[in-house]
């Protein structure tokens, strides 16, 4: 076969493997990772490194999510050896990527470039700070990086140099500079809005960036962009299905499933789990006195309160309409009522819907166990003893009886 036509073929097989990997996946950092890898790997677009930057949720500022590629000369040449000895190629490293996140080798580039960013309000004036000279792509000298970034993402088009150097100096260790030579750049765009940029460089190697090579980062470019949007609106909703619209704290979905791990692994560790059940009191009267709408408020600041009161790792959820539930791992019944009573308090005392509604009682239902009784078993339980609390008056916390 002549050379080109093998060359060729490689070049369309590699494309295959990057895409059918990036399509495989809705996670992210896993998008990531296969988009770099097939930047930097050998048999793919054999960068020394690669960057890649995504917005942030409020969609304000670009920030590196992930670099692949050795951080000094000495780690450059190690990796390199070992790639060369063991012949590493693209679809090798799809399965090392548990591997990857776990080596703080690999990681020491992402770390150090986390605090790269380049605020979106402030492209044009970063993008005017380079190049103001005609001839840019031939320019030599120094550039900072966050110019050339944000002067690449204004325009929408790669962009590459191999006389420039690129430097960014790094937010903590001493003085240290980050440098880039035979820098490419692309802007990630899914239908012309801008979520991101890559790019990627071969400071230790020095080998040019062509004109071919560019264009095949682009289109990969193109290609990640696509896949990260797709990631991200599954990770929204996904969230989404997990959380309640009104309040904002987790929905029955989601702490059916967290009970379950949470008793999984209490059996596993002989642990205690707690639930606690609340139920608004009379709350059908705090709508009939001051309206749905500031009932939903009410309901909002008991959300609120509730998740100001617990652990990060615990589980605050609407069990449905005014009642809530609150899930403790490691936790025993005495502490589980302590922790009752002082969200029950604390609701009492504080002024709920902006200071218009004063002292909303919760009523609770507190049941503990060791991990051998089923979820229903426990929420059951939970149940009766809220029940209990309703009956001896309301405004108090009940500890269920043993299962
Ligand atoms: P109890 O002390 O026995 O629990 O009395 P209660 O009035 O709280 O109990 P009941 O179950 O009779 O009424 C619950 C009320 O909660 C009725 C319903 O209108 C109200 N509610 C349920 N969901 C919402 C909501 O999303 N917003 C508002 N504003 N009210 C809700
Ligand atoms: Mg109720
Ligand atoms: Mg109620």
């Amino acid at each position: 076969m002549a050379k080109n036509t093998e060359s060729l073929l490689k070049e369309l097989e590699f494309r295959m493997v990057v895409t059918t990997a990036i399509l495989s996946t809705l996670d992210l950092d896993y998008v990531l990772y296969v988009i770099l890898s097939g930047i930097t790997s050998r048999d793919g677009l054999g960068f020394n490194r690669a960057f890649l930057l995504l917005d942030d949720e409020e969609g304000r500022t670009l920030k590196v999510r992930l670099a692949v590629g050795p951080r000094t000369g000495e780690d450059a040449q190690r990796i390199w050896t070992e790639i060369e000895r063991e012949e590493v190629n693209f679809p090798d490293l799809l399965p090392r990527f548990e591997a990857f996140l776990q080596d703080t080798v690999s990681q020491a580039l992402t770390r150090e470039m986390a605090s790269f960013s380049v605020p979106r309000n402030r492209l044009e004036a970063l993008a005017a700070t380079v190049f103001q000279a005609d001839g840019e792509g031939e320019a030599e000298g120094d550039a900072p990086l966050v110019g050339v970034l944000a002067r690449c993402m204004l325009n929408g088009t790669p962009w590459c140099s191999n006389a420039l150097t690129l430097r960014h100096e790094v937010g903590g260790t001493a003085g240290r500079i980050v440098e880039l030579r035979h820098v490419a750049v692309v802007p990630l765009a899914v239908e012309g809005r801008l979520i991101g940029a890559i790019f990627a460089d071969n400071l230790f190697t020095g080998h040019s960036v062509a004109a071919e090579e560019l264009r095949s980062l682009h289109a990969l470019g193109n290609l990640a962009a696509l896949a990260i949007d797709r990631a991200r609106l599954h990770q929204r909703t996904a969230a989404m299905a997990e959380v309640d619209g009104l309040t904002g704290v987790y929905n029955r979905r989601y702490y059916s499933a967290a009970v379950d791990r949470a008793l999984e692994s209490a059996r596993r560790s002989a642990d205690s789990v707690s639930i606690i059940l609340f139920d608004l009191d009379r709350f059908k009267r705090c709508n009939d006195q001051h309206g749905h709408l500031i009932g939903d408020e009410v309901l909002k600041d008991v959300a609120r309160i509730l998740t100001a009161g617990v652990r990060g790792s615990d589980v605050v959820a609407r069990y449905g309409g005014e009642e809530f539930i609150v899930l403790l791992r490691s936790t025993g019944q005495e502490a589980a009522v302590q922790v009752a009573e002082k969200l029950r308090a604390k609701v009492k005392e504080s002024p709920l819907a902006e200071g218009q509604v004063h002292g909303v009682t919760l009523s609770a239902g507190v049941a503990t166990t060791s991990g051998e009784e089923s979820a229903h078993a426990l929420f059951d339980r939970a149940d009766r003893a809220l029940y209990r609390a309703k009956l001896a008056g309301r405004d108090q916390v009940v500890l269920a009886t043993d299962s």
